[in-house]
């Protein structure tokens, strides 16, 4: 075995930088995701760089990025023209101002104009954010309360929304009628009472649900593809059923697209699946790294934004490093062909995985579209989060992960997470990726 031993000696800068770090930072880094207890075993590591696709640690180890800061860096790291356009914009303007300007209309014409269901847009700070005002935009247009919500999808920590992710099945009850479980301390427990949790790709319990409750129902929340649990892509129809029964109750859809949107397709996931939602939130990708989101929808889903009784506050929604970073980062994705050529290299890499799992003998294969997949060490199917949590084998894929990162391949230690391939990799980072992958699976096997 290389790991521990091997990562202790290639990572001496990281372990002391952790040490230092736990004495003023709680549990030695910015996000909860980032401590060892979420896979980052036995210390993260500590980053000095990165540039494109690659990324740097303290210690001076270079690794080919595929965690890309859990999904942000779409166009890799310090990507030259959005970078540039930040900073002029930053000393041409200024940062904050407490007021609309030309620039903010800029950045959400050209959002509007990538992703089908938009007509207007708002941008705030982060996906949880947007998630929050979605949902409670739902609450006030429809004057409903109940929420409609799926296992092994993540809408952000709000305590409306922080339920039954990666929940224990033992907690959550039978899979035909889950209860709601809060991720962790400190959420009201009688939000329980205003959400309705269902297990995924299964339209029975979701048409069941609707023709007993569909007249109560405010909102059905879901990320349209689940890469939240790897990447679980929707059944032939259920998309299609979620919009038509929402629609039939005078519910709204929110598509959670704060991962898939701007990711494989410009127009996201709404676009890939040709399904549009009333109201859709971004995140990661929209800004090119900067950190930035934004809530959309079609006018009438956004009347009550537009004519103020539905107050979306924020002082620091639109402000001048959002904006340019969104507008920037819209002109690059409408290259033409961008998306075709990262979705065939990303597709490439997934079947030279499965490949490389094959030759040893290591059941697996890959779910995902392209830019962003995962590699499951099972051969059964994985439909939703009670799929997963019975068949994922997390710790052979914490091994696979460990055997990669000595040898310069990042990604997320976790099975439940996923892989991003930026708009920026190359076929050489592929090649060498999967040169990594031979040597590590034969361990791994
Ligand atoms: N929604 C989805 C689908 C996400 O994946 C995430 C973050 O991973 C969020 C919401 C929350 O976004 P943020 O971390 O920017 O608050």
């Amino acid at each position: 075995t290389t790991f521990p031993a091997d990562f202790a000696a290639r990572t001496a800068a990281s372990a002391a930088l952790f040490e230092r770090a736990k004495r003023s930072v709680p549990g030695g880094a910015g996000s909860t995701a980032r401590l060892p207890r979420n896979g980052w075993e036995p210390y993260p590591l500590f980053i000095a760089d990165g540039e494109g696709s690659r990324i740097r640690d303290v210690d001076g180890h270079e690794y080919i990025d595929y965690l890309l800061g859990l999904g942000p860096m779409i166009l890799g790291h310090r990507h030259p023209g959005v970078t540039q356009a930040v900073v002029d914009a930053v000393r041409d303007l200024g940062t904050c101002f407490g007021l609309p300007y030309e620039l903010e209309i800029e950045a959400a014409e050209k959002v509007v104009a990538a992703v089908p269901s938009l007509e207007q847009v708002r941008f705030t700070n982060s996906g949880s954010e947007a998630v929050g005002t979605a949902v409670r935009l739902a609450r006030a247009t429809t004057g409903r309360r109940l929420v409609v919500r799926f296992e092994g999808h993540y809408h952000g920590w709000q305590d409306t929304v922080y339920w039954s992710n990666h929940v224990d099945p033992h907690r959550a009850g039978p899979a035909a009628h889950p209860r709601p479980v809060a991720m962790g301390p400190g959420v009201p427990a009688e939000l329980e009472d205003t959400l309705i949790v269902l297990s995924w790709n299964d339209p029975e319990s979701f048409a069941a649900l609707m023709a007993e409750r569909g007249d109560e129902v405010a909102a059905v929340l879901t990320e349209p593809a689940v890469f939240n649990t790897g990447c679980i892509l929707p059944e032939p129809g259920y998309l299609e059923l979620l919009r038509e029964l929402t629609r039939t109750h005078g519910a709204m859809l929110i598509f959670d697209e704060v991962i898939t949107g701007f990711r494989f397709a410009r127009g996201g996931a709404q676009e890939w699946f040709g399904i549009d939602p009333d109201l859709t939130t971004f995140a990661k990708g929209i800004g090119g790294g900067f950190p930035v989101a934004a809530v959309g929808g079609t006018r009438e889903a956004m009347r009550l934004v537009a004519d103020g009784t539905y107050s979306h506050s924020g002082t620091y929604n639109a402000n001048v490093v959002q904006c340019a970073a969104v507008s920037a980062t819209m002109d690059v994705l409408a290259q033409p062909g961008l998306y075709e050529r990262q979705r065939a290299l990303g597709d490439r890499l997934a079947r030279g995985l499965e490949a490389i799992a094959d030759e040893n003998g290591v059941p697996a294969h890959v779910t995902g579209i392209g830019t962003v997949f995962q590699l499951w060490f099972t051969d059964r199917e994985i439909r939703n989060w009670r799929d997963a949590a019975a068949h994922a084998r997390e710790d052979v894929f914490t091994r696979w992960y460990q055997e990669m990162v000595v040898r310069g391949v990042l990604f997320h230690p976790l099975q439940f997470e996923n892989l991003f391939v930026s708009l920026v990799h190359t076929d050489a980072d592929i090649d060498e990726t999967l040169n990594a992958a031979s040597d590590a699976m034969r361990v791994v096997a």
